[in-house]
């Protein structure tokens, strides 16, 4: 990722002033296959439009994005629709995103059906994600009949369905409680080394990203003020801000 700028901008009206936020400033950072970098901050600092960008829901004012040599943030049209399935998000609800009336198995296989797959084929392949994510068996049940950490891994088979390369996790394990945090990460590591995935984590708490992540950058107004090994980044910050947000940890 090279120089990503976003703005928005609103217009105003009668009561409220027109409105400028520089959502992303000058962020550039690498990504090495299969590593897990961290995306840390403040509520508005970013994080989820960058995150946005990279799986191109979002498009940057200027900055390129390059992923095995291809220039995926300039993809267009037929292009854009045969390569977008090699970046997958996975959100901080994923009930937000699964329809109630669809049967999980098939909330998994659309993707793939909308590619050309073969229903029996992507109905097998939803039922193998069930199984790995822990829920073999479930693909006739509908969203309401989950909690809120299998409804979790039900999106993060929904993302692997279409066999991303990297996945972007935002807020993922934030609604959930401790004891279910640990086991959605412990899935996602578990999956990472199976499926050799990258995976960029973003989450307000750093503390979360230092256990899951091999490398931490943390991003203020915007623009990325501290970046290194997960290590170091926890136990010996350089920036102010950051370690404003370590001591904000109870
Ligand atoms: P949080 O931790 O609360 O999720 P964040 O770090 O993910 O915050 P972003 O959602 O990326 O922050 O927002 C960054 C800034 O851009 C904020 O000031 C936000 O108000 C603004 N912003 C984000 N999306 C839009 C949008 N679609 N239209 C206008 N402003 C937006
Ligand atoms: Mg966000």
């Amino acid at each position: 990722v090279e120089n990503l700028n976003k703005v928005f901008r609103s217009r105003g009206g009668l009561f409220k002033p027109a409105r400028e936020v520089h959502a992303l400033r000058e962020v550039s950072f690498s990504l090495v296959k299969g590593e897990t970098i961290g995306i840390v901050g403040e509520s508005g600092s970013g994080k989820s439009t960058l995150g946005r960008c990279v799986v191109r829901l979002e498009h940057p004012d200027s900055g390129t994005m390059k992923l095995s040599g291809t220039d995926f943030m300039n993809l267009k049209g037929e292009a854009l629709r045969r390569e977008r399935h090699r970046v997958q998000m996975i959100f901080q609800d994923p009930y937000a995103s699964l329809n109630p009336r669809h049967r999980v198995g098939y909330a998994i296989a659309q993707g793939p059906l909308a590619n050309g797959v073969p229903r029996a084929k992507a109905m097998a392949q939803a039922d193998a994600l069930l199984e790995l994510v822990g829920l073999g068996g479930t693909a006739d049940r509908f969203p309401h009949e989950f909690s809120g950490g299998q409804r979790q891994r039900i999106g993060i088979a929904r993302a692997l369905a279409l066999e991303p390369e990297l996945i972007v996790a935002d807020e993922a394990v934030s609604a959930l409680d401790v004891s279910i945090q640990a086991q959605i990460l412990e899935l996602l590591e578990e999956l990472k080394q199976k499926l050799s995935l990258s995976l960029l984590f973003i989450t307000h708490d750093l503390r979360v990203a230092a256990q899951i992540c091999d490398r931490i950058i943390v991003m203020q107004h915007g623009r990325i003020v501290e970046q290194g090994p997960a290590r170091d980044v926890f136990l010996a910050p350089q920036e102010a801000y950051t370690r404003q947000l370590l001591e904000a940890i109870p």
